[in-house]
């Protein structure tokens, strides 16, 4: 049954948030809390990224501590989780802040993020699939090199064949934009194509999905990037809910303050359509 109560209180958290320790992120994790703090927001889970393929070791492993680019080792984690651990006390009566991360997640390097969760023990953690076959399709730069490896047919299979992964792992929170393929792969394939074919599978993934108990987040730079949905698409949320998959937080995957909070409520407005 839909719980309207519970999906409407999810949109007064915002749980997908990349202060500047993510290299590619601008404003600080205090300028994040006072955009959540003009915002209103109950809630706030910073989730910087985690990359541990080592094939993408050259370009993603790194984070930024005080303007400096450091590896993603324990020491640089340990600075990260420190300063939003005093954050969080500085701001314990105004705002819950939590100290998370998004993981990008593949079935070769599944290891070293299950060491890295074990090591920190994260209360919130997303694992979002960025890269497939080592190809990264999150990125603008690096999707034309997907497109020439794969049929769309092919890609969509294994892209969501690596989600399940994910749920399966039970590591994760939540599951991060579960269809984020549609940032860029839709603009080389069409978007109605994609949608076709993952309308053939996705009964099958909805029901391994909730065999495994997954939980999703919806994300809603689908919107941002010009996409007519968050991610996911309402006809994969009524497929994913019918199934069983549950929702667990709204983010808004914001890289700098302005985004934060980023349409929340219509995202509520928008999983409740799609469930009804
Ligand atoms: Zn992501
Ligand atoms: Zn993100």
């Amino acid at each position: 049954m839909l719980d309207r109560q519970r999906i409407n209180e999810l949109a007064t958290a915002d749980c997908h948030i990349h202060p500047d320790f993510s290299i590619d992120a601008k404003s600080s994790a205090e300028e994040h809390i006072q955009r959540a703090l003009e915002l209103g927001l109950r809630k706030i889970c910073f989730t910087t990224h985690i990359d541990l393929d080592p094939h993408r070791d050259a370009a993603d492993s790194y984070m930024n501590i005080h303007g400096k680019w450091m590896k993603q080792n324990e020491n640089a984690v340990n600075i990260y989780l420190a300063e939003i651990d005093a954050l969080k006390e500085k701001y314990s009566d105004k705002l819950d802040i939590v100290a998370g991360f998004e993981f990008s997640y593949e079935p070769h390097f599944a290891g070293k993020v299950r060491q890295f969760i074990e090591t920190f023990k994260p209360s919130f953690s997303i694992g979002s699939v960025h890269a497939v076959d080592k190809l990264e399709i999150t990125s603008r730069y690096f999707v034309p090199a997907a497109v020439r490896s794969f049929s769309p047919q092919k890609f969509i299979r294994e892209y969501y064949n690596i989600v399940i992964e994910i749920a399966r792992s039970k590591m994760f929170s939540v599951i991060g934009h579960i269809d984020g393929f549609k940032k860029y792969l839709p603009r080389y394939w069409g978007l109605s194509l994609c949608e076709n074919i993952e309308g053939e599978i996705i009964d099958d993934v909805a029901k391994k999905l909730a065999n495994a108990g997954a939980i999703i987040e919806v994300n809603t730079s689908g919107w941002r990037k010009g996409l007519p949905a968050p991610y996911p698409f309402a006809s994969l949320i009524k497929a994913l809910v019918s199934a069983g998959v549950k929702i667990g937080s709204i983010g808004s995957d914001a890289h700098i303050a302005n985004d934060l909070g980023y349409r929340l409520k219509d995202a509520a407005e928008y999983i409740i359509g799609a469930i009804v």
